[in-house]
């Protein structure tokens, strides 16, 4: 069990800062450890491709993202990054799109960030792959890291539906504004969608900053903290089959 102070420092709240093993990070099972045979997606109407995305199961599921040309990004991809955890997990975080790291792994923040996002699990009690599943909004890497063009997102957001059915899981976690505005359907700030549970098909779903962002703005990290432990409150409530501590953990920030 980690030490309260352990899970502060690791958040930044005190002056320390220590950088995870990551080795530490590798109990999921990675892209690299994908076992299904590469099969290309015939190309298709667009009806029949959300049909087909949307009766996926796991065993395809990465098959097909890898195999998806549905917009400009697969030219440029190296690596296709479907997500990566624990495919029954009770918690779900969603990022932005992958990074060069990402791109060149085919996993979901491996990177700066991710190690950012590794801390912040550890805080949680939690690590990847252990009752925890990451995703993106985009499976490919838009050039130079730009923001998703609403396009690539709109291509893209049939196979995070698809995850999320297939995942079902008990708490979502959005990762920055790419993931909260995909995932609620609306355009909104950050600061806006903070503090408060939203749903996303029933699932409750806790907007906080992105990793990235808050490695640029250090001070934030408290606020995270506040949004992961209204997220943790919030998941005892679902687990307690109870909505209450919903709107009790609203109130109260650590
Ligand atoms: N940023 C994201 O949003 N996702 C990743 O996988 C890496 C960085």
């Amino acid at each position: 069990m980690i030490a309260e102070v352990e899970i502060l420092r690791e958040l930044g709240l005190l002056p320390l800062w220590r950088m995870r093993d990551r080795a530490d990070h590798r109990a999921a099972p990675s892209a690299s450890d994908r076992t299904e045979p590469a099969r290309a997606a015939e190309p298709d109407a667009p009806s029949g491709r959300l049909q087909r995305i949307a009766a996926l199961d796991w065993r395809g599921f990465a098959a097909d993202v890898d195999a998806c040309t549905a917009c400009g990004l697969c030219r440029s991809r190296n690596k296709s990054v479907p997500g990566v955890g624990d495919p029954r997990a009770q918690w779900l975080f969603v990022g932005e799109a992958p990074g060069a790291d990402e791109d060149a792994k085919g996993e979901p923040f491996v990177g700066q960030a991710g190690r950012l996002l590794d801390s912040m699990l550890a805080a949680l009690g939690t690590r990847r792959g252990d009752n925890v599943y990451i995703a993106n909004v985009l499976k490919c890497r838009p050039p130079g890291n730009r923001t998703p063009e609403p396009l690539e997102v709109e291509a893209c957001r049939p196979y995070l539906d698809r995850q999320i059915a297939l995942i079902a899981p008990r708490i979502i976690v959005a990762l920055g504004k790419s993931a909260a505005t995909t995932l609620l359907n609306v355009e909104a700030s950050i600061a806006s969608l903070r503090g408060r549970v939203h749903r996303y098909q029933g699932v409750p779903l806790i907007v906080t900053y992105h990793p990235a962002y808050l490695l640029r703005n250090l001070p934030d990290k408290a606020k995270a903290w506040e949004d992961l432990c209204l997220a943790r409150a919030t998941l005892r409530g679902v687990q307690a089959g109870s909505a209450l501590p919903l709107q009790a953990a609203v109130a109260g920030p650590m």
